[in-house]
């Protein structure tokens, strides 16, 4: 075949297919350029997946009459003009692209209206002008778009099923009304309203129309003032939310990254995030997170990616850097004690007339606290946030497993074991690091028959260092000597263990499925689980005080090393109003 230009149909239906691959894809387009005129209101709606009709309206600038073919013409926008621009945008549209690959796909109506201007309609057939004329309308603008695809029989077939695209354009709307929380956004699939966020402008109010109570009151925030890291052209700034640990999910779909409020796929900052959290979630389980990224427009290229979906950091470390900081600090100073002033899973409170919904409990967070005059000091909210553990008197256990302590506000029920974890795992981490691990000999040593799988193991190179998993146990006191092929003996283990323990322990360690922590985080977690106090062992009261005493001294307090909780607190104003003594 000899080489031809193709024509402007071609181009147009080629460049189309880049911009918007799927439905969900034109409702970004669409909600990006509600974003950028400025609207307070967006509201979407979809049918049949998507593909039967997809509607978005706003009430922000809308376009003057007279402009809008032009806004269906290719590589025509208000948002940018000169070359330099393209490196500072601050617009989430700037490439003039997405009308026309939409209008080049699909059957498309827009009814436009500026301020203290006559509104005006387009209507379009195969990307070609068939209408246009005034119509009224209210400031904003509606866009309508019909039968997506249906010049394209490729591209319908390679669409899912509709539950599917629903999904997908849930997804957005949803991570936008995370991004603008000054905006009202609302979605309705098929006539069912799935998203209804109220644009309070507090992300928090975002959090809980989206993910629900139950995540909403486990959010910490990252504080906004901080200043992460700093840059040429500025500083890089991190805030949003993130959930306490036993909030996470078993699916990497929680957690959201914007930068410059602009939603994107943060294959790189889930991990940053990730590390952030780390020794605080069990294995499978992914953090919530919503973080915005603010920094110097120069600092980031978002020309990179024809759906935009993708950022470019000129200093991708130093994001990286500020993102797991930011993430971290919020974990550790904020950590929260499951308190049962809010409704939680581990303390069932019968519900009953007079108990307030549990909204009103937990306002911390979200709202200032309630003004009004007559609340009384049990409808108070406690303070959900607590740094440190205070001082705690032990009272007595329970069930040979849970130690119930008096503190300055009510009282407070500790999980022996799980506490003595943390504590544990703390030391061991604090001794290794400071290379004083504390030995114990063996006087018979143990023999261990490793499996082929466990002996390669611990021949493996387990640290940056290249040190093999075999030496790094040796760091932390457990003396494997080599005793026939894939035989050892074990002559010594760290101290609080014993023979058969550091044995289970090492089974243990030689099992755990892969997962993101190291091995010294792994080693450190296997001593401590099998060096802590059981379930079920009687302590005495000295016994209890000195595991208190070491437990507020912990930098994490709040959970044991693979994220359980190790505390949970009954508040004084919380059992007055139980007892109705108020
Ligand atoms: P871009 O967003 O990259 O500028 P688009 O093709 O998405 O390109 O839109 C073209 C132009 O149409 C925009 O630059 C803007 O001026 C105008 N426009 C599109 N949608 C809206 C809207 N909802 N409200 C006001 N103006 C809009
Ligand atoms: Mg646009």
């Amino acid at each position: 075949m000899a080489i031809e230009i193709l024509t402007p149909e071609v181009v147009a239906r080629i460049a189309a297919g880049e911009v918007v691959e799927r439905p969900a894809a034109v409702v970004k387009e669409l909600v990006e350029n509600a974003l950028d005129a400025g609207a307070a209101i967006i509201s979407v709606a979809a049918l049949g997946g998507g593909i039967g009709l997809i509607q978005v309206a706003d009430n922000g600038r809308g376009i003057p009459p007279g402009q809008l073919d032009l806004a269906f013409t290719r590589h025509a926008t208000s948002k940018i003009s000169r070359e330099t621009d393209l490196e500072s945008i601050a617009t989430l549209g700037f490439r003039g692209e997405a009308l026309p690959s939409i209008a080049a796909v699909a059957e498309v109506e827009m009814v436009t209206a500026p301020a203290g201007a006559a509104g005006s309609y387009i209507s379009l057939y195969d990307g070609k002008v068939t209408g246009q004329g005034t119509l009224a309308r209210a400031q904003g603008t509606t866009i309508t778009v019909r039968n997506l695809f249906r010049n394209i029989p490729a591209r319908l077939k390679f669409l899912r099923t509709p539950a599917t695209e629903n999904s997908h354009i849930a997804n957005v709307v949803t991570q936008y009304a995370l991004a603008y929380p000054e905006v009202r956004f609302r979605l309705d699939i098929d006539d069912k309203t799935v998203v209804n966020s109220p644009g309070s402008g507090r992300l928090l109010d975002a959090v809980l129309a989206i993910y629900g109570l139950e995540t909403a009151q486990h959010m910490l925030e990252i504080k906004h003032d901080n200043k992460w890291a700093e840059s040429p052209y500025g500083s890089i700034t991190v805030n949003g939310l993130v959930g306490a640990p036993q909030a996470a999910r078993a699916s990497r779909d929680y957690m959201s990254f914007f930068v410059n409020r602009r939603w994107i796929s943060g294959r790189v900052l889930f991990k940053a995030v990730e590390d952030a959290y780390h020794g605080l979630l069990t294995v499978g389980k992914h953090p919530v997170a919503v973080i915005n990224i603010e920094l110097p427009a120069r600092e980031v290229d978002v020309n990179i990616h024809p759906a935009k979906s993708e950022v470019k950091f000129q200093n991708e470390r130093g994001v990286f850097g500020a993102v797991q900081k930011a993430v971290r600090s919020a974990l550790i100073e904020l950590a929260p004690i499951p308190s049962v002033s809010q409704p939680t899973a581990v303390y069932h409170v019968p519900p009953h007339p007079s108990t307030p919904s549990p909204l009103t409990n937990i306002v911390p967070l979200w709202q200032p606290a309630p003004s009004v005059k007559d609340t009384t000091e049990a409808e108070k909210p406690l303070p959900l946030i607590q740094a440190a553990l205070p001082a705690l008197r032990p009272l007595g256990q329970l069930a040979g497993s849970y130690i119930l302590a008096e503190g300055p506000d009510g009282l407070y029920i500790i999980d022996q074991h799980a506490a003595h974890e943390r504590i544990m795992f703390e030391k061991v981490q604090r001794q290794r690091e400071n290379k004083a691990v504390e030995v114990q000999g063996l006087l018979d040593p143990v023999t261990f028959e490793a499996t082929p799988r466990q002996d390669a193991l611990l021949k493996l190179s387990a640290a940056d260092n290249g040190d093999s998993l075999q030496d790094t146990l040796a760091q932390f006191g457990f003396n494997l000597e080599p005793f026939g092929a894939t035989t050892y003996l074990i002559r010594a283990v760290p101290a609080g263990l014993d023979g058969k323990r550091s044995l289970a322990a090492l089974r243990e360690l030689l099992e755990t499925p892969s997962s993101t922590a190291s091995w010294q985080e792994k080693i450190a977690q296997s001593i401590a689980c099998h060096a802590a106090v059981r379930a079920g062992q009687v302590l005495s009261l000295e016994e209890m005080r000195q595991l208190l005493r070491e437990l507020e001294q912990t930098t994490l307090p709040h959970s044991c090393p693979h994220g359980r909780p190790t505390v949970i607190h009954l508040g004084l104003s919380y059992l007055e109003k139980e007892f109705k003594r108020t």
